[in-house]
């Protein structure tokens, strides 16, 4: 029997890409995870439930034919704020004149505009500061009521129909999910999406909220682009399954000198937690409508990829920019010659964050160091809720990290954490099963060459959920001449995560 071979990553840094209209087809989407992509990302901004569900439909047929589980995340558009329209087009602004935002529904003018979200009335208070348009426009409240702020033009000429609203220092009393997101929850957790990701977070009972609307369908990821999250985001991070650094948004709301400090802590706040951590937003912008990024979007991806992030994102740039194909090729790129780097080493171990004090910690610690020690070529884990291989992926190990989990929707899940390459399948009965299973599965997906050496981790007694206990120093076998029957459909529907879907 003859298998092509597996496509493996030879980097740890993931890459998410965004969907969309530059990038929907089903050729373009074999395109882009060839390119490199780990996690494809629906922004629920954007497109019909239809134009998703055919997503859907192009990445699990691509999984399926290509044995390899593919991670795909619905990010919902949260409470994003938004004007009214204006009567006649665009209005001039001049700095230092008066401007009205109230809830009547009539078009506005060069002194007025409706502003539909009572909740932000509620919650604004004199020298507030509203941004528009991505904070083109800055707007402070000199005086307001239920239905009505009056303001001052602190900066910014121009507004126009439908411009976004931010109100940075004011905790909005709004549930992360309208009810557009609940809508695209449902139909998101229907089409068996691996992450949810929600946009606004603001307190840490807003993933709670979440939490219980999903109630286990998929991990949770909080998009870190509020100040206020940033005051509670170590809570916010213990909640979540993962977060985000959130730029676009985030780079409205706070200065953005500010910006670069606070990706640092959410990065290292993540890692500490062993918790997946996305750093997203205008990595390479200019290749929305460029084949080739400028020295400084490299320069940021690079940076993304030194400070340990678990990925780096794109958005416009694969979802409707130009060059969706070559965007994903440099970012790949770029991740691999930096963690090539020996600084790389030298900055992730300068940040490497020490065990907890469990069975599982100690044994996930010792087996990098023991990889690191016999330079063994991967890690590999079993994993039943796929807490050991986050554990692993938290060592942040020079070697890739073999994620073997019974479930389809585990491994989908991990494809997002540094370093781990997931592969469905059964569990194993003994101690031997599980050496000659780790150690021929990472020599059958490309991780481990004949004569290399494997560090397995495991729990015993088999079967039963609990912590890792074991650790063991394996060669690793091609699969032998004598492989009998059973082995060889083991290692043939270890490349098929469709067969494993909802296990
Ligand atoms: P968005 O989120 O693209 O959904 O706005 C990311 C960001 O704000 O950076
Ligand atoms: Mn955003």
């Amino acid at each position: 029997m003859s298998i092509a071979k597996p496509i493996r990553r030879y980097r740890q840094t993931k890459v998410v890409a965004t969907l969309g209209p530059s990038s929907s087809s089903p050729e373009m989407i074999r395109r882009l995870f060839e390119a490199g992509v780990d996690v494809f990302r629906l922004n629920f901004s954007h497109g019909s439930h239809q134009d998703h569900g055919e997503r859907v439909r192009a990445i699990r047929a691509l999984e399926a034919e290509t044995g390899r589980p593919i991670a795909i995340m619905a990010d919902l558009q949260g409470p994003k704020l938004r004007l009214g329209r204006f009567a006649d087009g665009p209005v001039t602004l001049t700095p230092g004149q008066s401007f009205c935002l109230d809830l009547l529904a009539e078009p506005g003018d060069a002194r007025r505009v409706g502003m539909p979200h009572p909740e932000i009335f509620a919650a604004l208070v004199p020298e507030a500061e509203l941004l528009l348009d991505d904070g083109k426009v800055r707007l402070r409240v000199t005086a307001c009521g239920a239905d009505f702020a009056e303001t001052v033009v602190v900066s910014g000429t121009k507004l126009s129909d439908r411009k976004g609203v931010n109100v940075p220092g004011v905790v909005l009393p709004l549930s992360p999910l309208t009810a557009k997101d609940r809508t695209d929850l449902d139909f998101a957790l229907d089409q068996g999406v691996d992450w949810v990701a929600l946009s606004f977070v603001q307190r840490p009972e807003d993933v709670a909220e979440a939490r219980k609307l999903v109630a286990g369908r998929a991990a949770l990821l909080s998009k870190l682009e509020k100040p206020q999250a940033i005051q509670h985001l170590d809570r916010i991070v213990e909640m979540s399954d993962g977060v985000m650094v959130a730029r676009g948004d985030l780079g409205v709301e706070m200065p953005p000198e500010d910006v670069p400090s606070i990706q640092k802590r959410i990065i290292r706040a993540a890692r500490l937690a062993g918790k997946p951590v996305i750093v997203a937003t205008q990595m390479l912008e200019s290749m929305i409508s460029a084949p080739a990024p400028t020295r400084a979007e490299a320069s940021d991806v690079a940076t993304a990829v030194f400070d340990g992030a678990d990925a780096v994102m794109l958005s416009a740039e694969t979802a409707s920019g130009e060059y969706p194909v070559e965007a994903v090729s440099i970012m790949d790129r770029i991740a691999r010659r930096v963690e090539g780097d020996p600084l790389y080493r030298t900055m992730m171990d300068a940040q490497h964050a020490d065990p907890e004090q469990t069975e599982s910690d100690a044994i996930t610690a010792a087996a990098r160091q023991v990889a690191h020690t016999v330079k063994a070529a991967a890690i590999a884990t079993y994993t039943t809720s796929g807490s050991t291989t986050l554990r692993a992926a938290r060592e942040r190990p020079e070697v890739p990290i073999l994620c073997l989990t019974e479930s389809a929707a585990i491994a989908r899940r991990l494809v997002l954490a540094y370093g781990v390459h997931a592969v469905p399948t059964e569990d194993v009965q003994s101690f031997a099963d599980m050496v000659h299973k780790a150690a021929r599965l990472a020599y059958v997906h490309g991780l481990a060459k004949e004569g290399q050496r494997l560090v397995i981790t495991a729990g015993v007694p088999f079967g039963m959920p609990g912590s890792t206990n074991i650790l063991r120093i394996a060669w690793v076998e091609p699969p032998s001449r004598s492989q009998n029957h059973a082995e060889r459909e083991q290692d043939a529907r270890s490349r098929q995560p469709m067969a494993f879907a909802d296990a």
